[in-house]
């Protein structure tokens, strides 16, 4: 009899080290990983076969959703006409101790002022800025299917007769996989709502869906298997 003790995955840490996507260019495999510098998170998205790339900024995660990741693009701005946030964050070259700093949403891009006026925050001296000195954002209200733009589909993930079942890379499929093989389920974990597998559809859960289940999970298997020599170039 084989066990499963659910220690306590949340979703979230599943997503590390990287998520395995389709590349929006060539339709193979793109990885988007988190890249710690210093301070900062950045987060990047990567094709493994073309010369797609693209920094990316927030990710939101999607309550439970297989299918989809979620992103604020700083890039293409020229495409978008939603809500933006627009800053500013200049050292002033007068005093040379302030700053001047602005921070504002508008809800549509074509309401962003041409020319904005901001004070040092130290010797509130006024100073104009024009848009190239803005750092635009594009601001989403995550919404599944809400803007298809960024949002990348998974790449491990396979059809079967109740959904889909999706997986964000080969170390999330191998837990998945020991999950659904185990005879019995335990969980030592006490905020067990939090859970990755708590927010598991029931269908997966499903000790009747089991087979179907795991020939799927070895359907993915293979597929990552086939892919990984690839990317190791
Ligand atoms: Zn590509
Ligand atoms: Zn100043």
């Amino acid at each position: 009899m084989y066990r499963f003790i659910d220690q306590g995955v949340s979703s979230l840490s599943l997503l590390k080290p990287e998520i395995w996507v389709h590349c929006p260019a060539c339709q193979k495999l793109a990885k988007i990983i988190e890249i710690q510098e210093g301070e900062s998170e950045t987060v990047k998205v990567f094709c493994t076969q073309c010369t797609y790339r693209k920094a990316l900024q927030h990710i939101r995660v999607q309550s439970y959703d297989y299918m989809r990741y979620y992103f604020n693009l700083n890039q293409n701005m020229a495409e978008w006409s939603g809500t933006c946030e627009v800053e500013i964050n200049t050292k002033c070259k007068i005093c040379k101790e302030g700053k001047y700093k602005y921070l504002r949403q508008y809800t549509r891009k074509s309401l962003i002022p041409r020319e904005i006026t901001v004070s040092c925050n130290f010797c509130l001296r006024e100073s104009r800025f024009d848009d190239s000195a803005y750092t635009l954002r594009k601001v989403s209200y995550s919404k599944v299917g809400f803007d298809p733009y960024y949002a990348y589909p998974l790449f491990l993930n396979i059809a079967v007769r109740h959904g889909q079942i999706c997986v964000y890379n080969p170390m999330h499929l191998e837990i998945l996989k020991s999950f659904i093989q185990a005879d019995l389920r335990e969980r030592k974990f006490p905020n067990y709502n939090r859970s990755y597998f708590s927010r598991l559809p029931a269908w997966i859960k499903s000790t009747r869906n089991r087979k179907e289940i795991l020939k799927a999970i070895l359907r993915l298997e293979q597929m990552a298997s086939t892919i990984q020599p690839l990317t190791n170039k």
